[in-house]
């Protein structure tokens, strides 16, 4: 490493590195050395001369993501202890059984490897950097992934086209660093799934929905059921073996609908409960019957993807929550969810509350939902937390 790769923060700024929150904002910083690369490792000092930590450098409002609160060296043994520690919680939450191998191995800033995304199918690892640091970084990371005693892959598939910082130039390929073609199946709790990590969204599958699935499962004995935004069907094929009367799954990308299809396919072949439509959500709903489904599921895109987008977001929400609680069948269950890091836990609930009173209905909370533990929310860094929703009983 260079020696000029030294970052001095401003007086008094660095109270929240002291406090652990990864991020060196540009705003803190002093001066960035002259003829620093973008993705370089960096040392960061306070303004008195004290070493803060190690990161890595990127150009924007967030200049350093700190990797180690210590003069460390970033190496593969650093990976390969991170990767360790990472594995063991997934162990200890019993996520790698013969039964489910689809789980998030690494969760950025919840696992401290900032800009790191680490999704396991099976016998493959699809990682994405979300930091040209990380992105310098792949070939280790690949290879540490591999050498991993009992984590059995042999396939990295390296996903970072649409999650690096455009500016930076760094044109990403997505392709596997190691290993190549592979079945492309996983299991969830027992249930398989396609997953296309060569052109699915992000890695191919949510497996953050994974715990509230499960839940839904458990409401689906006898239930009309409706999946609007179902990418892959997750919730459809759960509520399927829930035992639901019928499931009707609706996304507006004919592909989504597809894999839907193909899932329930997999699982359910030749089941006559399931149909999925191709159509948009809000028009699906304005078209329905009144009290044709007693199950309802809405778990859209991210409204917000930056904080300007808030209030529209927050409009969106309520709008969508509304023709629910509007039509849905009395004794109702509503599965609803926000996955906008943006929005708060209470920005939401406000939004669906209003929707509530909007329609006039009896509306209970059973139970508040969030995103499941392989994909942990350092303490020191909040905005780890991005999935949220609520399970609601519409009388
Ligand atoms: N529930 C899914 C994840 C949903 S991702 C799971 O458990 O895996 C969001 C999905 O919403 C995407 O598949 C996208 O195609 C779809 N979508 C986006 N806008 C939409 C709209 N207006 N109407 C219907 N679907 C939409």
């Amino acid at each position: 490493m260079m020696a000029d790769n030294k970052i001095i923060l401003k007086k008094g700024k660095e109270g929240s590195l002291d406090r652990f929150h990864p991020w060196v904002f540009s705003g803190a910083v002093n001066a960035i050395p002259d003829g620093l690369e973008e993705g370089s490792v960096v040392k960061v000092y306070a303004f008195d001369g004290r070493l803060i930590g190690t990161g890595h450098y990127q150009i924007g409002s967030i200049v350093v993501r700190i990797l180690d609160f210590s003069d460390a060296e970033i190496d593969e043994r650093f990976f390969m202890r991170r990767l360790d520690d990472a594995y063991a919680l997934r162990k200890c939450l019993g996520l790698a059984r013969p039964d489910n191998n689809a789980y998030r191995l690494v969760h950025g800033e919840g696992d401290f490897l900032p800009g790191l995304v680490v999704d396991i199918y099976g016998n493959t690892a699809v990682v994405q950097a979300h930091s040209p640091g990380m992105h310098f970084c792949r070939d280790i990371i690949a290879s540490a992934i591999v050498g991993m005693e009992g984590l059995g892959v042999e396939n990295v598939y390296y996903k970072s086209e649409t999650t690096l910082p455009y500016k930076a130039h760094l044109d990403p390929q997505n392709d596997y660093i190691i290993g190549g073609f592979t079945t492309n199946v996983a299991v969830e709790n027992g249930i398989r799934f396609y997953v296309d990590w060569l052109k699915g969204q992000k890695t191919g599958f949510f497996v953050d929905q994974r715990d509230n699935r499960s839940l839904l499962e458990r409401f689906s004995r006898g239930r009309k059921v409706l999946n609007m935004f179902c990418y892959t069907g997750g919730f459809s094929v759960y509520a399927m073996r829930g035992g639901a009367e019928l499931v009707h799954s609706v996304d507006s990308s004919a592909k989504a609908v597809l894999l839907t299809e193909e899932n329930i396919g997999l699982n359910f072949p030749g089941d006559g409960r399931h149909k999925a439509y191709a159509e948009d959500a809000f028009k699906f709903l304005d078209n329905m019957e009144t009290g044709a489904y007693d199950l309802i599921v809405l778990d859209p895109p991210a409204f917000a993807k930056h904080r300007s987008a808030i209030r529209n977001a927050l409009r969106g929400y309520q709008r969508l929550n509304a023709k629910a609680f509007e039509k849905i069948a009395p004794g109702g269950i509503l599965f609803t969810f926000s996955c906008s890091q943006a929005i708060t836990r209470e920005q939401f609930r406000l939004g669906v509350f209003s929707a509530a009173a909007q329609s006039r209905r009896k509306v209970r909370i059973l139970h508040q939902l969030t995103q499941p533990a392989d994909h942990p929310i350092n303490i020191y860094h909040p905005e780890g937390e991005y999935l949220k929703g609520m399970v609601l009983y519409v009388e």
